[in-house]
């Protein structure tokens, strides 16, 4: 058998593994490369040549950094099955669709200049309509189903706690070169203990030979997520006090969700008070929809909740409201009501979140809440870094209303969880792969899981390095 780590070696994102046994070769994740324009670009049409050889891809979550790069290699030949769960298959026909029209408005803006200049055009990475084309390959399945995927090769996959539908992958490899049974585990993303929603990650107690293991926050620690609720809390009832709007940047996709079911929570035990709340955001709002539909992922804090909620949904209430029309967004964005608006993009680099900002970012009375990383370069960066002054659509706005922080929303493990999860094997992997991390994290994480839980053979590979097992 030999394993290939094509992306998210020694980086976050792009996550792709090749798998190869039995005469058949298929993927763990298949992952969009995001970076720097050109350079991603590059790197993403590269991955997706030798497609018709793929046999099948099974997918650990729908975050675009481990699906958004199916629709390239169906548009180069992929014919295979894409296993995954119910609820990753059908977020993934989201963000798909979604991630293909940014990859349209994209080229469409480089070829603009292209143009200019008398140069040649590029192609989009993938349409809208390679998208919907690979919806076709999805075989969901639910969570705890062994089934044969392959020749020689069963599937299980088990609740990774991270985002709906995420799992960790369970491979049994009946190994028929080597005549040997190989048990391997693909941690995907492991998510955190208590999160609202979704379920804790589980422990994969009887272990593994062969582990591999993300490694984002291998040298870090959050705060527990109880702590972030009451930090909620406190920031509504002081926005509202001071009779100013709170203006929430979240991802569409997990963190709207959360938030608007933590503030249902706050709503409903009358420890908020009835501030108009929006989410501003069409992908949310789809997105929304389709968490109502998978109640099987639900945790039991979030089922009582709704089983006991008169009107059933613990994403509806009524004092909130999903816009829809971009006008309604508008005359939402032009009042200066006090309300609570949830909008996206969580980064804000794009979407309707910056009509928002441009219009009460300047107000000392609003709020602006941060619930997730802010990359490097960003506008969500340059603010949290204590900048006064921003640009939003090429004009200066001034940032004078208060900026708050809460990490605890995070859906990605620290090192403690990282470690409580690999400790609790009862068989220790004769080998470990680290990835999903830059260097620095995942050095930690490989000392860590040596020094404290006696791992041997651990490796931390480079882009493209492949091992024999
Ligand atoms: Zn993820």
């Amino acid at each position: 058998m030999k394993i290939t780590f094509h992306g998210a070696a020694k980086t976050v994102t792009g996550s792709k593994y090749l798998i190869e046994v039995n005469n058949s070769r298929f993927l763990l994740d298949c992952g969009l490369y995001q970076g720097k324009r050109k350079d991603a670009y590059e790197k993403n049409r590269q991955t997706s040549s030798g497609s018709k050889n793929i046999d099948a891809i099974i997918l650990s979550h729908a975050h675009i950094d481990h699906s958004g790069n199916i629709p390239s290699h169906v548009k180069n030949g992929f014919r295979g099955d894409i296993f995954c769960t119910s609820a990753t298959r059908d977020l993934c026909a989201v963000m798909l669709l979604d991630s293909a029209f940014l990859q349209e408005k994209d080229v469409e803006y480089v070829n603009r200049k292209r143009e200019r200049d008398g140069k040649s055009l590029f192609e989009p990475l993938y349409t809208k309509k390679d998208a919907v084309a690979s919806m076709q390959y999805f075989l969901g399945m639910s969570y705890n189903r062994k089934r044969q995927v392959l020749p020689g090769v069963e599937l299980t996959l088990v609740d990774a706690g991270h985002m709906l539908g995420s799992a960790h992958i369970i491979l049994d490899i009946d190994d028929r070169d080597s005549g040997r049974k190989t048990k391997l585990v693909f941690s995907g993303d492991i998510g955190r203990s208590n999160i609202p929603i979704i379920r804790d990650p589980q422990p994969i107690t009887q272990g593994a030979d062969i582990l591999i293991i993300e490694s984002t926050y291998g040298n870090r620690t959050h705060p527990p997520y109880p702590e972030s609720e009451k930090e909620l809390k406190r920031i509504v009832n002081e926005t509202a006090t001071s009779g100013g709007s709170l203006l929430i940047p979240a991802f569409a996709v997990g963190r709207t969700q959360q938030i608007v079911y933590t503030l249902h929570k706050l709503f409903v035990n009358k420890e908020i008070p009835d501030l108009p709340i929006y989410v501003d955001s069409p992908m949310a709002t789809r997105a929304t929809d389709i968490f109502r539909l998978h109640p099987e992922a639900y945790d039991d804090e979030i089922l009582e909740f709704m089983l006991e909620d008169k009107a059933n949904n613990p994403f509806g209430f009524e004092i909130l409201k999903y816009t829809s029309s971009v006008e309604e967004s508008k005359v939402l964005s032009s009042s200066d009501q006090p309300a609570i608006i949830i909008s996206a993009s969580g980064m804000m680099e794009g979407g309707r979140i910056l009509h928002h900002l441009k219009n009460r970012a300047g107000n000392p009375k609003n709020t602006l809440l941060i619930t997730g990383w802010q990359a490097p370069y960003t506008l969500g960066r340059q603010i949290v870094d204590g900048k006064k002054e921003v640009k939003i659509f090429g004009e200066i706005y001034a940032v004078r209303a208060k900026v708050e922080i809460i990490t605890g929303f995070s859906c990605h493990a620290d090192r403690e969880e990282l470690l409580a999860w690999a400790g609790a094997m009862e068989k220790k992997p004769r080998q470990t792969f680290i990835v999903h991390g830059e260097e620095d994290s995942a050095d930690a994480l490989a000392e860590a899981l040596h020094e404290k839980l006696g791992f041997e053979s651990i490796h931390i590979p480079d882009p493209h390095q492949s091992f024999t097992i």
